[in-house]
This record gives C-alpha cells, sequence and structure tokens, in this order.
C-alpha cells in the first residue's frame, strides 16, 4: 500500500497537465491511468485546434482561459518541444443568417480581448484562401487561431510529469473510492492507494468517479463527431476554416502541424465507441464540397469517430461552461470537458494544481523543470516508415519511454500517419515492440 499527497485519476490531456502542473509543488503525486498508455480516449480523436476565445460568453471561464491560453501557446509548446502552427482561422458564412453569427463573435471576442480579430468580404477571404468557394460572403478572420498535435501535446506532459518525479500507474482502472481516517482509499484493479487530495481527470468516466463517494450532482450526455484525414500531399487550405450554414455549425477543415488536412463534422447523435457514422461522413463530403469545391476526396486516406461528453445538471440542462465540480474542500472532478478542453489543458492544470496545493499548504518545488525534449534521431538510422520518413531509432526511443502498441508509437513518432496508413511499418513496428516485450520480460 502506497501513500500521496495527490492522485491524478485519467491520463487525457487532461490528466496529464494536471499532473505535470502538481509537479511545480512539493507533492507526492501519482497518475492513475485504466489503459495501457495516456491520450488513448477523447483526447485521441479531435480536431486538434487552439481556439482564438471567440465563441464564449465574456467573463467566462472558457473566456479567460482560452485567450490566455492562445496568448501563452508559442511559448508552451516551445518549452514541450510540440509542433505548434498559429496558422489563422477564417469563420465562413455564405449569407445573412451567417454574418449575424459572426458579428456576434466578432462582438464576444472583442470583448474577450482577442487580437486582430476582423469580419472581412468574402473576396478578401479568398485572397487569404483561394481554395474557397465563391459562394462564400463573408469571413471572421482569426490570425491567432492554432493547430498542435494532440497526442504530442498530452504525452509531452506526460513525460515532463514523470520527469519531475510524477509516480504513473497504467494498467490500472480505479475501481473504488472509499473515505479513511482522512485520506481517500483508492482500488485499482490490483492496487490500493492512499491519497489526501484527488483531482478527477477521468473523462467520460468522471462523474462516475465522482459518484463513487458523493451524491450525484451533475450527469454527461454523449454525441459524436465524424473526420475524415486527407493525404498530406493534397492540396488543402493553409489555415483553419470554420463553416457556418444556413442550419448552424457546419464542418471544420485542420491542416495539421504533420501536413495532413482534417475535416470534421457538426455534432451529431452518439452511435458506438469511436466508429464513424454514413451520415456524419456524408455530411463532411456535402459541406466541404460547398466550402472547398476543388478539394478532391480521392486523397482521402482514414476516417475515425468521436466522442463529445456535454455537461449538464441532474435535471437535463446544458452547463455550458467549464464543470469543475468540488463536492469537498481535497476532491476536483473536472466533468466533461469538451472544446476547448485541448487548448486549456495547461491552464486548468495550472488551476487545479493551484488549488490543491494551496489547501495541502504546499511550497513551490525549486527543483521543477518545465522543459521537456521530443524524439529526435541521428539521420544514420534506417527509414522505418516511408510516407513519413520516420527512422528506426525514434521507434525505438518511443518504446523506451513507454510506447507498447502501434498507436502508442504513432502518437509520439508519427509512423503510420501517411498514404499507406502504417501497412509497410506495422509489422517491423510490431516486431520491434515484441523484442522489447521479450527482453523485459527476461530481466523480471
Ligand atoms: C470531436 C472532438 C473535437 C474536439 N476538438 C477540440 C479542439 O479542436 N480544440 C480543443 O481545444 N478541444 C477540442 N476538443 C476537446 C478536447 O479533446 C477534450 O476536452 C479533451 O481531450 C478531454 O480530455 P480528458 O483528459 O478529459 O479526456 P480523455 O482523453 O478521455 O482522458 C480521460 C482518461 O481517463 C481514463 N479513465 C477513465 N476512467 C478511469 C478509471 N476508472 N480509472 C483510471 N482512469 C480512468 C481514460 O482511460 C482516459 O485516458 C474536442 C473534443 C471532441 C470530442
Amino acid at each position: 500500500m502506497k501513500s500521496f499527497d495527490v492522485a491524478v485519476i485519467g491520463g487525457g490531456v487532461l490528466g496529464c497537465f494536471a499532473a505535470r502542473n502538481l509537479m511545480r509543488y512539493r507533492l507526492s503525486v501519482v497518475l492513475i491511468e485504466t489503459r495501457e498508455d495516456v491520450c488513448m480516449e477523447i483526447t485521441r480523436a479531435n480536431s486538434a485546434i487552439i481556439y482564438a476565445g471567440y465563441d464564449h460568453h465574456p467573463g467566462s471561464l472558457k473566456a479567460s482561459l482560452t485567450v490566455r491560453a492562445n496568448s501563452s501557446f508559442d511559448d508552451l509548446s516551445r518549452e514541450l518541444d510540440v509542433p505548434f502552427s498559429r496558422c489563422g482561422s477564417l469563420m465562413t458564412a455564405y449569407g445573412e443568417q451567417g454574418l449575424s453569427v459572426l458579428r456576434k463573435k466578432l462582438e464576444q471576442g472583442q470583448k474577450n480581448g482577442i487580437p486582430n480579430l476582423r469580419l472581412i468580404s468574402g473576396d478578401e477571404a479568398r485572397e487569404i484562401e483561394p481554395m474557397l468557394s465563391s459562394s462564400v460572403r463573408y469571413a471572421l478572420y482569426a490570425p491567432s487561431t492554432g493547430t498542435v498535435n494532440p497526442w504530442k501535446l498530452g504525452i509531452a506532459a506526460f513525460e515532463n510529469a514523470r520527469a519531475n518525479g510524477c509516480e504513473i500507474l497504467l494498467n490500472s482502472p480505479v475501481v473504488s473510492l472509499e473515505k479513511e481516517g482522512g485520506q481517500y482509499r483508492i482500488e485499482t484493479a490490483d492496487k490500493e492507494i492512499f491519497s489526501k487530495a484527488i483531482i478527477n481527470c477521468a473523462g467520460r468516466s468522471a462523474v462516475n468517479i465522482q459518484d463513487m463517494l458523493f451524491p450525484p450532482s451533475v450527469r454527461i450526455r454523449l454525441d459524436g463527431a465524424d473526420f475524415y484525414v486527407f493525404d498530406s500531399r493534397s492540396s488543402h487550405p493553409g489555415l483553419i476554416l470554420f463553416e457556418e450554414t444556413e442550419n448552424g455549425k457546419g464542418i471544420t477543415a485542420v491542416p495539421c502541424t504533420e501536413g495532413n488536412l482534417l475535416l470534421d463534422s457538426p455534432p451529431r447523435p452518439y452511435a458506438a465507441e469511436y466508429a464513424t457514422t454514413s451520415e456524419g461522413l456524408s455530411v463532411i463530403r456535402k459541406e466541404a464540397s460547398k466550402l472547398m469545391p476543388s478539394l478532391d476526396f480521392h486523397n482521402v486516406i482514414r476516417s475515425f469517430g468521436g466522442i463529445r461528453v456535454n455537461p449538464e445538471t441532474s435535471d437535463g440542462k446544458d452547463i455550458r461552461d467549464f464543470c469543475i465540480q468540488r463536492p469537498e474542500k481535497t476532491f476536483w472532478s473536472l466533468i466533461g470537458v469538451k472544446t476547448p478542453g485541448l487548448t486549456c489543458a495547461n491552464e486548468l492544470g495550472t488551476l487545479l494544481a493551484s488549488d490543491c496545493a494551496s489547501v495541502l499548504e504546499a511550497q513551490q518545488n525549486p527543483n521543477f523543470l518545465p522543459e521537456r525534449k521530443a524524439i529526435h534521431c541521428s539521420a544514420d538510422s534506417p527509414i522505418i516508415c516511408q510516407c513519413e520518413n520516420i527512422r528506426k531509432a525514434e521507434v525505438q526511443a518511443a518504446i523506451l519511454r513507454g510506447a507498447v502498441t502501434f498507436d502508442g508509437i504513432k502518437h509520439r513518432t508519427g509512423c503510420g500517419m501517411g498514404t499507406c496508413q502504417g501497412s509497410r511499418c506495422r509489422y517491423e513496428i510490431e516486431h520491434l515492440l515484441k523484442e522489447k516485450e521479450r527482453s523485459h520480460e527476461g530481466t523480471i
């Protein structure tokens, strides 16, 4: 049985950043994750956007954290050595109805203090992005919007937390929580842990975790999203496009840091675990062809589904702002954190860590090192992923850093993200993973 100051439950992007920021204090911290690796749930399937902050009501936590996160993202990405592109965005409208939405966003954005936000004509928008259709009549231009690789971001925070002394428990679903002698007794599938405080970042299970100890007060509703990924060699827009249609939010197009184009559907009813729906995919095709008539769907290399969590009050009313529950002084839950959760992960982690340190009266940790280095390797190592030019040494480094599956390698290196989607490199990578497994078995 081990005892910690703080247990963070859930190793998605939010849990990883909570753990990283807790390490800024003199605290013993454990990160407990169900899966074999971090960032394998909601964080693995999102739109990768670092929002400017005009979507949220002035004065809301979402507005203030998004604006702050956006303005400091260059520093964060440098500190964690994560690819980030401040490519800008255009929110497009075809007519007067869409224009009124853009005007509202402009007003909100100006109140929220977003720099250089401008309402422009369709012609000006086409000068910025020539792929836009002639039917686009207005656009809201936000040069501060950006895109990051979500897996690399979450994994970087995880590695930084670990390097600063955070203990990690993978393959460890929390199955029960109890209060015992003023502490929390946390039972995982095969361990018992004690902690003085809990930060619950269990994504769509966060409500269940909180309900293990406290009377139910909020709930979540799931809906879904569909995505298409285009080959990095195809021609695509140079900045993020948000389509506003007569029926509300349309598709989003994101030129990713790795060079691929990502298209995502508006929210649709929840179907099945991370599965796509033909309805969602056909909405993307229809709307994308309207927004960018020259976009060639022959260049699609992958589709996948995402799960959105929507927090609600117990009587079914939407909770629009970030929902941070604090059923008692030493227990925090992030419930149903949807967009812009990726953008604000470091800010939310900073907020919770500072609250927690203050309750536990923990001092700053003078030995905290905020920097973390990504995997870089020498050009001597043979190429293993022909599509993305990833070298064998990078894969080996990813394994040493904790990747145990092909997806874990993909999330750390980009292997398998290219045109062939891993059909050429998968066999060799799985062989390297097995080799590592065997050598590990031998040392026990
Ligand atoms: C379709 C879509 C698009 C989005 N696009 C954007 C975007 O462009 N920009 C943006 O800012 N935000 C975006 N978001 C929001 C963002 O992705 C989320 O806010 C964020 O990923 C949530 O992370 P999380 O850590 O809460 O959840 P998760 O990544 O799901 O992590 C929760 C973790 O808890 C673990 N867990 C669950 N139960 C237990 C248990 N009992 N014991 C131990 N561990 C447990 C899970 O295994 C999981 O790893 C998007 C979201 C969706 C769904």
